[in-house]
């Protein structure tokens, strides 16, 4: 029998569309524990911090508030603005088990090629945006980039004007609700117009050779990871980078980025 980090969280029964990478690549699983936001105990639990979101029903309106973790504050209802308090008794990591993680009580930020995501973006439907991205909507085929941020702080000839993607309610719950994978240097969600992918796991020069048609697994990497090149395809021969992967859930195509430590 494998080991538990070895496995996936489908094989753990714990399912995320979204994450079929190994449970040892997800940066914030926490194993078995009791949930801070429900009190179920031994359940599966994640530890949301900086980035990550806990919400509740508004106690006027009912509908739903979130806070932000890394703040810990008061916050007015998106719908009725009434003032939501912190929930009593959490601190800055919380455990947030499997159940209240699907159910969207603890929402794990994430960053995407379309920039941060996280509470307000998902109230907004747009991410946070990433600089000159206006400038690449030939990439993004099918999604609808729209001007972020304060653009008076982006009048300078100096400064790119920041756009970030509109995205489908549904698409941001979902990778809300997904856990954030490990990384050296901070994690990219990619896309397939504006449907995100799903996360297969950090991948090897074989992992290339083995789902490549033809074998083939220099092509593959080639055709399917970005700013990448034969350098970099040595590069991860000898270990000295990191390779992450993705499938798109509809056309099967892999998508991947690098990094290194
Ligand atoms: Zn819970
Ligand atoms: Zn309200
Ligand atoms: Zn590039």
């Amino acid at each position: 029998m494998s080991s538990p980090s070895h496995m996936t969280f489908a094989e753990l029964g714990i399912p995320f569309p979204l994450f079929a990478a190994p449970v040892a690549e997800a940066s914030k699983y926490d194993g078995l524990g009791t949930c801070e936001l429900c009190n179920t105990a031994e359940s599966h639990c994640f530890r949301i911090g900086i980035g990550d979101a806990v919400t509740h029903p508004c106690a006027s309106c009912g509908d739903v508030v979130g806070h932000h973790v890394a703040d810990r504050a008061a916050v007015p209802c998106p719908s009725c603005s009434a003032v939501a308090p912190w929930p009593a008794g959490l601190g800055g990591r919380i455990r947030v088990c499997y159940a209240c993680v699907r159910a969207g009580r603890g929402l794990m930020g994430k960053d995407t090629e379309f920039g941060l995501l996280s509470w307000e973006q998902r109230v907004a439907g747009v991410t946070l945006g990433v600089p000159g991205l206006g400038e690449h909507r030939q990439d993004y085929p099918g999604v609808e980039l729209v001007q972020t941020g304060d653009p008076e702080m982006q009048l300078g000839e100096m400064m790119d004007a920041w756009f970030g993607a509109k995205l489908p309610a549904a698409a941001m719950d979902e990778l809300l609700r997904t856990p954030t994978y490990s990384t050296w240097q901070g994690e990219t969600w990619l896309f397939e117009g504006p449907t995100p992918m799903i996360y297969l796991g950090c991948w090897q020069a074989s992992n290339f050779d083995a789902h490549a048609e033809d074998g083939n697994g220099e092509r593959l990497f080639l055709e399917a990871v970005q700013d990448a090149d034969e350098g970099t395809w040595d590069d991860l021969a000898d270990g000295s980078i990191s390779v992450y992967v993705f499938r798109s859930p509809t056309s099967g195509r892999l998508r991947g980025t690098w990094d290194r430590d």
